[in-house]
């Protein structure tokens, strides 16, 4: 089939090249020149396992980037919106699916054949029937429905595996305004046999993407208190705790003789300095801020945003302990990416952390193995290290923020020394260092004599 894709960001440009790789023609496209440029010189502009791979084999082939919407437009069958929707004053964004849908449909205008636009954008439940109709009706002259198709298709893929998520989905959700709209989409996934289908209203597909992020954040935050009452007991380790969580018969498979799986639902019942990233903040937010408008309290959501808000003073709170005032103290921060294996930066809960260490006065190195913030506002005055050994130069204490595998190194990189280290992720060993803080956990002795 041929396909376009309006957005060449984490999701539309890894949608891209999945399509192409599984033999669609597709066009990415992008308003972004620099973007569009560097994808058709077969070079990726983020940071994802698998893709430069697999951009390099379909680029020129049956993949190619671009900004001329139009004509995209006019070359497919389907065009997919994959542009971002950012949470601003706490509500949704819909400028850019609103403009994208928009020039889809001045595109549609003069299109005899029929055409199917489906949202990949995760959008506020109601959205795709609503504002992106309404929007294309508009600029189309046309009528969804009768002219052409109207669908809604989430994505969820994870950053840092979004290749392998986007190439072996758990399931495909295809919402749809009608019969046709869900045969165009069941034509674009044909090849991804035997993944679970769920063939719905386009209202339904959007609420089903929000409904799933945010399970995940409340499971988080639900994790983060209860490693504050940990911490607060003493000598109860929240690691050790949801251990013993997760070999739940609920959240494990069994076999006779072989030892049990833990269900990955379970990494989100570990405890760590907060969620961030482009999706779990601003979509649970979103979600809310929908409740409140249609007069539906949310008690939940508000909960596990305020629990998330409240993470990265736990990690400075942890540090106060040893360094009563920070003004001075040389901290490193490991980790900016708001998760391991990706760079992308946005609602990292490395910058909070950054902005109240700035504000107490220490001095701030930061190092991140991939991401390379450029004029991030919050970074200002903070020295960025070439690499994990130039980050130790001189601190005092170090935080540890992201995942990344890299920062296993940290013990025997600081083995002998008294450098304080407060790991955010509970990935070290407590044992392994002169002086630990971790989440969701601290001595009894310690509490005893700050009670
Ligand atoms: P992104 O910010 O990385 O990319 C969006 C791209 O759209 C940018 O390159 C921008 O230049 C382009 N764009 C904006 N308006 C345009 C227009 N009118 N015409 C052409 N291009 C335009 O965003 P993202 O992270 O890929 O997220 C896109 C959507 O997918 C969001 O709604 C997000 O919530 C959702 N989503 C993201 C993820 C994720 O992990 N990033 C996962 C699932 C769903």
């Amino acid at each position: 089939m041929n396909l376009s894709i309006v957005g060449t960001g984490y999701v539309g440009l890894v949608t891209g090249v999945c399509l192409a790789e599984r033999g669609h023609n597709v066009v990415c496209i992008d308003v972004d020149r620099s973007k569009v440029d560097m994808i058709n010189a077969g070079k990726a502009p983020i940071h994802e396992a698998g893709l430069p791979e697999l951009l390099s084999r379909n680029i020129g082939r049956r993949l190619t980037a671009t900004t001329d919407l139009a004509r995209a437009v006019h070359d497919s069958e389907v065009t997919f919106i994959a542009v971002g929707t950012p949470a601003v004053d706490g509500r949704i964004d819909l400028r850019y699916v609103e403009a994208a849908a928009a020039e889809v449909g001045q595109a549609l205008r003069d299109k005899g054949s029929y055409h199917a636009l489906v949202v990949k954008s995760t959008v506020i439940p109601g959205t795709t029937d609503t504002v992106v109709r309404r929007s294309a009706e508009r600029a189309s002259g046309k009528k969804a429905g009768e002219d052409f198709g109207l669908g809604m298709n989430p994505e969820f893929l994870t950053e840092g595996r979004a290749i392998e998520d986007f190439t072996n989905p758990d399931r495909i959700v295809l919402g749809g305004i009608d019969e046709r709209t869900h045969d165009v989409l069941s034509a674009v996934y044909a090849s991804f046999t035997g993944v679970p289908r769920v063939f719905t209203n386009n209202a339904t597909a959007e609420m089903i993407k929000y409904a799933a992020n945010s399970l995940l954040a409340t499971m988080i935050s639900f994790t983060n208190e209860i490693g504050r009452l940990c911490s607060a007991v003493g000598d109860v380790d929240v690691v050790d705790v949801m251990r013993g969580v997760h070999q739940s018969l609920y959240l494990t498979t069994r076999q006779l003789g072989r030892e049990p799986v833990t269900a990955s639902i379970a990494s989100f019942l570990e405890a760590g300095c907060g969620f961030g990233g482009s999706c779990l903040p601003k979509d649970v937010t979103a979600l809310a801020a929908q409740g409140e408008q249609l007069g539906v309290p949310t008690p939940m959501l508000r909960a596990t945003l305020e629990v998330n808000a409240g993470q990265p003073d736990e990690l400075v709170a942890l540090l106060s302990r040893h360094f009563p005032s920070l003004n001075q103290v040389r901290v490193t921060v490991l980790g900016l990416a708001f998760k391991p294996d990706t760079d992308d930066l946005r609602e990292s809960p490395a910058f909070p952390v950054i902005r109240r260490l700035r504000s107490a006065g220490a001095r701030l190195t930061a190092f991140d193995p991939i991401a390379r913030p450029h004029n991030h506002p919050d970074l200002q005055g903070v020295r960025l290290a070439s690499s994990l050994e130039d980050s130790l130069h001189g601190a005092e204490a170090v935080v540890l923020v992201t995942r990344w595998a890299e920062f296993n190194r940290l013990p025997q990189l600081l083995a002998g020394s008294k450098v304080l280290v407060v790991d955010g992720r509970r990935v070290l060993d407590r044992n392994s260092f002169g002086a630990y803080e971790g989440i969701g956990w601290r001595r009894a002795s310690t509490s005893g004599s700050e009670q």
